[in-house]
């Protein structure tokens, strides 16, 4: 990076709460012990914080993945700009551009620049900040994401200026809540946030998007707030989900599912399974044709690998169409005996043909196979 390209201003203020972190916290235990209450309200706004940016400003702005109910949305909002990561606009500006040239260098956060570049040094970055409308035009029409744009500034620092001194005195403790509610958060929100750009684009498997970076990662979900399922993610970016199976670590996901419940939230979008699945196959597939170019019997191979994969899209096609058939027959009252039988037998089918496909992706990439079977997500 060059000289005249670095943001001095986000370099000072980066700097000064991590030095007035590293001052502050162990002075304070030198001289006092956090009280429960302190603990507790700490992790309960770390939680929505999070939430503030995962749900907020990631999938609900930046994706458009769902629709909420305006109370909740300026809470989000609120919790968001109290995470001291730029106003919706710049962020959401900065992710769709992420996301549009991935590994490229009109990628924000392009991993190819190396870890710490894409972890936390692209901030620094001249380049980086400010927004295209044309990006987000949908987001310039939000009347509460342009007031938050506006007045970006006075509102964070009077969030969290608020929050200190609120919990400080509900606490009788001041110097309590600015080293717990404000440096040691920040510390750990950045560093999660900084981990999905960096470690999510390094570290796991890519079953949905094997030519680019981002990668599916279980430890990372739990370092990210749940946004470590990232091939998916990248694959499936209006999915409101990151972690598509119910155990999948990604408390934003069960959040929205939640507000959902509670009709605070709608339009919750999500891949249909089939989609999710052709998609694997066609990603594999074209692994594997290019890790067979040099074999000695490639052309076989390849034949091979094509057959296969044709005969489980046809398979996978046609459990689509006898469980759409199904779910209408239900609607309809209709006997269902004779199509749960065919369907039965398709899944059948499909699992087998898993086996042999995992088989065959094994013995050619000698990788552990893609643990999946005949049931959708
Ligand atoms: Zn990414
Ligand atoms: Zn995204």
């Amino acid at each position: 990076m060059e000289l005249k390209q670095i943001n001095w201003v986000s370099i000072f203020l980066m700097g000064m709460y991590q030095i007035l972190f590293l001052i502050c916290t162990p002075l304070y235990f030198f001289y006092r012990t956090p009280s429960g209450g302190l603990v507790l309200t700490a992790i309960v706004l770390f939680f929505l914080c999070g939430l503030g940016i995962t749900a907020g400003y990631h999938r609900l702005y930046a994706h458009n993945a769902y629709k909420i109910n305006k109370l909740v949305e300026t809470l989000l909002l609120f919790f968001g700009t109290l995470a001291v990561q730029g106003s919706v606009l710049e962020w959401s500006y900065n992710h769709r551009m992420h996301h549009s040239y991935t590994d490229t260098p009109k990628d924000p956060y392009n991993i190819k620049r190396g870890f710490w570049y894409a972890h936390l040094l692209w901030v620094f970055d001249k380049k980086n900040s400010g927004y295209k409308p044309e990006v987000i035009p949908d987001l310039i029409k939000n009347k509460r994401v342009m007031f938050q744009s506006k007045y970006y500034f006075p509102l964070m620092v009077g969030a969290n200026m608020g929050i200190v001194v609120f919990f400080g005195w509900i606490f009788n403790d001041y110097f309590g809540a600015l080293v717990f509610l404000f440096l040691m958060r920040l510390i750990i929100s950045h560093q999660s946030t900084g981990f999905v750009n960096s470690l999510a684009h390094t570290w796991g498997r890519k079953k949905f998007l094997w030519k680019q970076s981002p990668a599916d990662n279980q430890i990372v979900a739990l370092l990210t707030f749940g946004e470590g399922y990232h091939n998916y993610h990248h694959a499936f970016p209006s999915d409101y989900r990151n972690g598509i199976r119910w155990y999948h670590f990604d408390p934003s996901k069960w959040a929205i599912w939640i507000l959902h419940i509670l009709g605070l939230a709608k339009n919750l979008n999500t891949i249909n399974a089939y989609m999710i699945k052709r998609r694997m196959i066609i990603e594999m597939k074209e692994y594997l044709l290019e890790k067979i170019k040099k074999h000695p019997k490639a052309e076989m191979i390849e034949q091979r690998i094509r057959e296969m994969a044709e005969r489980l899209q046809k398979g996978i096609n046609r459990m689509n169409e006898l469980t759409q058939q199904y779910k209408l027959y239900t609607k309809e009252k209709r006997e269902r005996r004779d199509i749960k039988r065919e369907l039965k037998a398709a899944k059948r089918g499909i699992r087998e043909e898993w086996k042999s496909w995992n088989r065959l992706y094994r013995a050619l990439t000698q990788a552990k196979p893609v643990l999946i079977d005949a049931q959708p997500y």
